[in-house]
């Protein structure tokens, strides 16, 4: 407010600007400061009172509020029944990731009469009742701030606060009420809760939050557990299958061991002590009877310079031209010469290995019988090799 709307009357009655005759006449004193006032009623301003000589001080318009607070207070203690409204709050709980609210509504409805105070000070409550619940409630007026009310902590309070109006629609008693009826709010200042009203529904929340949690935990706990389980088992899996190829492969270099051990005794009979081992892997036949075994010759030199050609596995005998060598019972091979042997096999689709290292010829032989050996067409270069090794 920048001007007075209203002063007091010599009686102490409250005077609005339309309501008293221009000037000085009404009498009027500022309701704060006690000075002489002078009612403006002209064409240009809005109606008001101004003090004399312009003593106006920024209390003056406090004390205006104040008389708006007076007039509030007539209009409610004239009011035969306050309609209240009910205390509400929301009570928040928030666990974990989880959050919930209720809301809560305790009836405070004043059981007693209310007791009005005659002439209450400024931000004092002005009227005082009780509640169902036992509890003290005390009634406050604001015009103009919500804050200020100085409120007993052990009572309920509420306040009636309204936003003062501009100047123009105070200008008389019907209209300031007209305002304070439309304009009033309710406040809800404190309300203590002595029977738990809040705490239970805080505690109902906490106890359904808590289950939520618990649930959220066990499946978290669950899922943990069944992931931890397919890894261990997965683990498992792979730890055995690394477990079995590395038997397997221990199995097989172990047959194959026991399978070169076997052979090597029997497998060169007659050889000079010197000179190089050839295989000739021959390219399995269609209807060979066991599958995946290699019929193959080992050549090399005897003891009398002779070239051996021996027919392996050892009980098959190939069908080998005279032209090409004799039949060596004693020894089970043919005796041939080196250039009589190339030409011979040069016609046969074969693969060649050469080496001077008996033991890997007896794993090359041990190689064959379990399934491997031919090699396709290696045979040209590796005949050339062999030619250049064994003139
Ligand atoms: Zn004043």
């Amino acid at each position: 407010v920048s001007e007075l709307f209203a002063g007091l009357a010599p009686d102490g009655s409250t005077r609005f600007i339309a309501e008293v005759a221009r000037g000085r006449s009404c009498d009027c004193r500022c309701p704060e400061c006690d000075s002489p006032l002078i009612a403006k009623q002209g064409s240009l301003k809005v109606w008001h009172f101004a003090h004399e000589g312009g003593q106006e001080r920024p209390e003056c318009e406090v004390g205006a509020a104040n008389l708006l607070r007076r007039l509030a207070i007539e209009v409610l203690r004239a009011r035969s029944r306050l309609e209240i409204p009910p205390w509400r709050v929301t009570v928040e709980v928030r666990l974990g990731m989880f959050r919930d609210v209720e809301d809560v509504e305790l009836a405070s409805e004043p059981v007693a009469p209310w007791m009005w105070q005659d002439a209450p000070p400024r931000h004092a409550s002005v009227a005082r009742s009780r509640l169902s619940d036992g509890v003290p409630i005390e009634l406050h007026v604001e015009v103009g701030s919500r804050s200020g009310p100085t409120v007993d902590p052990e009572a309920a309070a509420i306040s009636f606060w309204l936003n003062i109006p501009g100047i123009e629609h105070l200008q008389t008693r019907a209209s300031a009420i007209e305002q304070i009826e439309q304009g009033g709010q309710w406040v809800w200042l404190q309300r203590p809760d002595p029977t738990g009203v809040a705490a239970r529904a805080k505690a109902r929340l906490q106890a359904k939050l808590e289950a939520k949690e618990r649930q959220r935990a066990e499946i978290a706990e669950r899922l943990a557990a069944e992931a931890a389980d397919r890894i261990a088992r997965a683990t498992e899996e792979r730890r055995l299958a690394e477990l079995h190829s590395q038997h397997e492969a221990e199995q097989r270099g172990l047959r194959r061991a026991q399978l070169r051990a076997e052979l090597i005794p029997g497998l060169v009979p007659g050889y000079a002590g010197e000179g190089s081992f050839m295989l000739y892997a021959l390219k399995p036949r269609a209807n060979a009877t066991a599958p995946g075994q290699h019929l193959a010759w080992l050549v090399y030199p005897l003891e009398d310079g002779a070239t051996a050609l021996k027919p392996w596995p050892q009980d098959i005998r190939h069908d080998v031209p005279a032209t090409v060598g004799l039949w060596d019972e004693a020894l089970g091979l043919y005796r041939s010469a080196l250039a009589h042997v190339f030409l011979y096999l040069r016609q046969q689709p074969v693969s060649v290995r050469n080496t001077s290292d008996i033991d890997q010829l007896a794993e090359w032989v041990a190689e064959l019988s379990s399934g491997g050996g031919y090699e396709g067409d290696s045979r040209d270069k590796q005949h050339q090799r062999s030619d250049q090794r064994n003139p």
